[in-house]
């Protein structure tokens, strides 16, 4: 693919005012670009590939998770939600928590279940309508057009959302604003400066549109602490974990099992380090 003349991406969507230098970092649309200031990675993709990619979040087979990969993900929702509980200092019955970008509500789900009081937000409407059929509270939207009153929730959880978008501050912002004072916005994305990435530089799939849809902007700890302050959040807690050094399939299976024990063995390193892949931070609203 040629690079696209006109990128959608032409600033640091962290809103810093440096320069964007190439990488050496080189997708099918085009070298990534770096932000001088904070080190985000920066997509190249034209505006209307991005929207197409984009799409598959509204299909009707989309996540649709696996018994097994539900557990999984229920697993991890009672961790994210027990630490939330113990950051806020209370228990679940008395916290109000909204979840952006919900799609089928899985972890809506995990947190009715432990006794949380949830709410969804999700643009994609046939996913949102999917997940309030299951019973769930979810707005069919962006956040902005919930309107949802000044300080009414303790928790704003923003999993793999960031990635996606050009302009994430005003979003940011408005989770500030329906947050009480000294609440949690909760945050997921990549970490480019994991291990990850120095060992397998632009194979990872979360670089690639046609693998992870919609990824276009790419982030550090720097950059996220970055992004935080300028919505508001006081500095938080941001956490890494897990390692790779190679997609599944992309070699032969017995390397990919070697590779993915030695990527164990790195796994508490990693989050000790900050260069886990996976980024998951905890912020403060003053
Ligand atoms: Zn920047």
């Amino acid at each position: 693919m040629a690079e696209p003349a006109h990128p959608y991406l032409t600033a640091c969507p962290v809103g810093c005012k440096a320069g964007l230098t190439p990488t050496a970092l080189v997708l099918p649309e085009g070298a990534l670009q770096r932000c001088a200031e904070c080190g985000q990675l920066l997509s190249r993709i034209g505006e209307d590939a991005y929207w197409q990619s984009m799409r598959q979040f509204d299909q009707r087979e989309f996540n649709r998770p696996s018994p097994r990969e539900l557990e999984r993900r229920f697993k991890v929702a009672r961790r994210r939600l027990d630490t939330i509980s113990a950051l806020l200092n209370k228990p679940p019955a008395s916290l109000r928590v909204l979840d952006v970008g919900c799609s089928r509500g899985n972890f809506l789900a995990a947190g009715a279940k432990l006794g949380f009081y949830m709410e969804g937000v999700e643009p994609a409407a046939g996913i949102a309508a999917a997940a309030r059929a299951d019973g769930l509270k979810v707005h069919t939207g962006m956040l902005a057009d919930a309107g949802f009153p000044a300080a009414s929730f303790d928790a704003v959880t923003l999993f793999e959302v960031i990635e996606h978008l050009k302009e994430p501050l005003p979003l940011l912002r408005e989770c500030h604003r329906v947050l009480k004072p000294g609440g949690l916005l909760v945050l997921s994305t990549g970490n480019t400066a994991s291990w990850t990435v120095v060992a397998m530089q632009e194979r990872w799939d979360y670089f690639h549109i046609a693998k992870d849809g919609g990824h276009i902007s790419f982030y550090n700890p720097r950059s996220v602490a970055l992004l935080a302050a300028r919505a508001g959040f006081a500095a938080g807690r941001i956490e890494t974990s897990r390692v790779k050094f190679h997609e599944k399939g992309e070699i032969a299976r017995w390397r990919y099992v070697a590779g993915k024990l030695a990527a164990e063995l790195l796994n508490l390193p990693a989050r000790l380090t900050g260069r886990g892949h996976d980024m998951l931070a905890f912020l403060r609203r003053a």
